[in-house]
C-alpha cells in the first residue's frame, strides 16, 4: 500500500497549493514517475483519483508521465539506460553508478482554472 501513502502526500501538497487560490478549480494533476522509482503508476493514479473523488476537487483528473531512467558511470562517464536499479556499467563493468533520472516521483504540473 506504498502508493496509497504517496497519493495522500501528493494530495496534501496539491490541497495546500489550492488553499492559496481560493475560488479556483483544479482540473488536472500531472505527475512524473520515474521507471526506477518503485512506484506502481497505475495504482498511484487509481489511489489519487479515489482521494480526489472524496475531496473538494472532484473534477480533477490525474495524468502520469513516465520518466526514463538514465545512469552515469563514475569511472568511464558512460551514460546508459539501466534495465534494473542495480546494474553495472555496460561499458567497463564498474558498479560506481549514479542514477541521473528515473528515480523520482514528483508533481510535474497542476492545471488550475481561475474563477
Ligand atoms: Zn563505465
Amino acid at each position: 500500500m506504498h502508493e496509497l501513502g504517496l497519493a495522500y502526500s501528493v494530495f496534501d501538497v496539491v490541497a495546500q497549493e489550492m488553499s492559496r487560490r481560493r475560488g479556483s478549480i483544479l482540473k488536472l494533476i500531472e505527475l512524473s514517475v520515474g521507471r526506477l522509482s518503485g512506484v506502481d503508476a497505475g495504482f498511484l493514479k487509481f489511489s489519487l483519483e479515489a482521494i480526489l473523488r472524496a475531496s473538494p476537487y472532484v473534477s480533477a483528473r490525474v495524468e502520469i508521465v513516465a520518466v526514463k531512467a538514465y545512469c552515469r558511470c563514475a569511472k568511464c562517464g558512460n551514460m546508459f539506460e539501466p534495465p534494473a536499479y542495480y546494474c553495472p556499467c555496460p561499458g567497463c563493468g564498474s558498479h560506481e553508478i549514479s542514477l541521473l533520472q528515473g528515480g523520482e516521483l514528483k508533481i510535474r504540473s497542476l492545471v488550475i482554472e481561475t474563477a
